[in-house]
C-alpha cells in the first residue's frame, strides 16, 4: 500500500524511517539534520560504527545502511546516500532509484511493515521534484509488485499477510501535490 503524508518524518510512529544522508553518515542539514536532532546523539554513535568502506565513505551514494532509531518513534533508520543533481545525464536517475531498491529491500529483510521516505536528493541536493517523485513511484510501486508476488508464490495462493505500508513523507504541499498527480494518474497502486 502506497500513502502520501505531508509533514515531518521525524514525528512518524512507523517501523523504518529513511533518511537522505550524505556518505560520511555523521549528520548534516536538511532532513538528515532533523533525524539526528530528534532520535539523539545515540544516532551519531550507532552511525560512527558503520564501518568505512574507504576513508570518509560508510554509505556510497545509491546504497543504504540500517541504524536503531533510538528517541525516535521510528524502530529504524535507513540511511540512503541520493545523487548530486547535475543535469540528469551523469548517472543521477540511476543513483536515486538505486536509493529505493536498496532502501526498500533493507527495510523488508529486517520484517519492516511499514516504511516513510523522504524526496531523497530534492533539497541540498538539487534533484527536481517532479523527476525524483516519477523515479520514487515507479521503484516502490516496482518493489510492492514484486514483493506481492513472492509472498504470493510463497503461500501458494494471494498473501493473507499484511503487505508493507510505503508513505511518502513530503515536506511541503508542493510536494506532496506532485506525487498526490502522480499517483492518481498511473497504473493502480499495489
Ligand atoms: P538531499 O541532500 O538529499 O537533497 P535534503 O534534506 O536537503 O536532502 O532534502 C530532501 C527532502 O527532505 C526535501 O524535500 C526537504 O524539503 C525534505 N525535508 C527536510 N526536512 C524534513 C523533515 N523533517 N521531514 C520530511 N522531509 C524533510
Amino acid at each position: 500500500m502506497i500513502k502520501i503524508i505531508q509533514g515531518d518524518i521525524t514525528t512518524l510512529a512507523v517501523d523504518a524511517i529513511v533518511n537522505a544522508a550524505n556518505q560520511v553518515m555523521l549528520g548534516g542539514g536538511g532532513v538528515d539534520g532533523a533525524i539526528h536532532d530528534a532520535a539523539g546523539p545515540e544516532l551519531y554513535k550507532a552511525c560512527l560504527k558503520v564501518p568505512e568502506v574507504r576513508p570518509g565513505v560508510r554509505c556510497p551514494t545509491g546504497e543504504a545502511r540500517i541504524t536503531p532509531g533510538f528517541k525516535l518513534s521510528a524502530k529504524y533508520v535507513i540511511h540512503t546516500v541520493g545523487p548530486v543533481y547535475r543535469d540528469g545525464q551523469h548517472g543521477e536517475p540511476e543513483k536515486l532509484a538505486a536509493c529505493y531498491r536498496n532502501s526498500l529491500a533493507l527495510a523488508a529483510e529486517n520484517g519492516c511493515k511499514s516504511i516513510a521516505i523522504p524526496c531523497i536528493s530534492t533539497g541540498i541536493y538539487g534533484y527536481p521534484i517532479e523527476d525524483a517523485a516519477k523515479i520514487a513511484v515507479r521503484e516502490v510501486k516496482g518493489f510492492l509488485a514484486a514483493k506481492n508476488a513472492n509472498d504470493a508464490k510463497g503461500e501458494g495462493r494471494a498473501p493473507s499477510r499484511p503487505q508493507m505500508e510505503v508513505i511518502f513523507c513530503c515536506f511541503s504541499e508542493r510536494d506532496a501535490a506532485v506525487y498526490e498527480q502522480l499517483l492518481s494518474c498511473g497504473d493502480p497502486v499495489v
